[in-house]
């Protein structure tokens, strides 16, 4: 399985990712995670992405595409990969298909999650996550049993910097005119699936599965 997921912040995308990586054993590949990482760890290349990412901004195409060549060579992905939030950009799409082709490799399809704008913002402003372990909570949807302290693993609870309501209109914006242009990309080679991201995370998950034909 080789699959991308496309869709605004807040869709589910890394939560249905891991799901299907569990059951498919395939590789998850973040590049909001990776980033993450990066700019905690502070390398070069994090302290590149972080003002963009704290803006809602996208990092530039040139830096996520070196990022991801690395990437995707690595042994996991020899058996199949998930692409959560890579490619954002028509460019970052044409790269990752010659990519593909130096790699002698096929992308079976693009998942676009469809969700409204806001149920986005209501999603990702009550979004909290543990320092400690990444188990995500909703301040109003799924709270802690103890304010600030993980249920499961008693870490500390956060919110992101770029899940504050002005940054997530931000990101929202940036979606619209930067990522969903791969919408008919995907769609004009007729690899695009679409499924309804609105519902329950275990309903998203059945109406996935079966787009899959997994
Ligand atoms: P995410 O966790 O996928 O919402 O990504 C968080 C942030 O990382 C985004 O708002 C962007 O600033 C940056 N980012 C993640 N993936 C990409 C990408 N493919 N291209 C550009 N920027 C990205």
């Amino acid at each position: 399985m080789r699959v991308i997921f496309i869709g605004p912040p807040g869709a589910g995308k890394g939560t249905q990712a891991a799901k299907v990586v569990e059951r498919h054993g395939v590789a998850h590949i973040s590049t909001g995670d990776i980033l993450r990482e990066n700019v905690k760890r502070k390398t070069p290349l994090g302290l590149k992405a972080k003002e963009f990412m704290n803006a809602g901004r996208l990092v530039p195409d040139e830096l996520i595409v070196a990022m991801m060549k690395d990437r995707l060579r690595e042994s996991d992905c020899a058996g199949g990969f998930i692409l959560d939030g890579f490619p954002r950009t028509v460019p970052q799409a044409q790269a990752l298909d010659a990519l593909m082709v130096e790699l002698d490799l096929e992308l079976d399809a693009a998942v676009l999650f469809q969700v409204d704008d806001e149920t986005v913002v209501e999603r990702l402003s009550g979004r909290r996550l543990c320092r400690k372990c990444g188990a995500i909570y909703h301040a109003v949807f799924h709270p802690t049993a103890a304010e600030g302290v993980c249920d499961a693993c008693g870490g500390e609870i956060y919110q992101r910097d770029d899940d504050k309501e002005a940054v997530i209109r931000n990101r929202l914006t940036v979606y619209h005119s930067q990522t969903a242009p791969l919408i008919d990309y995907y769609r004009s080679c007729g690899r695009l699936l679409e499924v309804d991201a609105a519902g329950s995370s275990d309903a998203v998950l059945v109406a996935l599965e079966k787009r899959l034909g997994a």
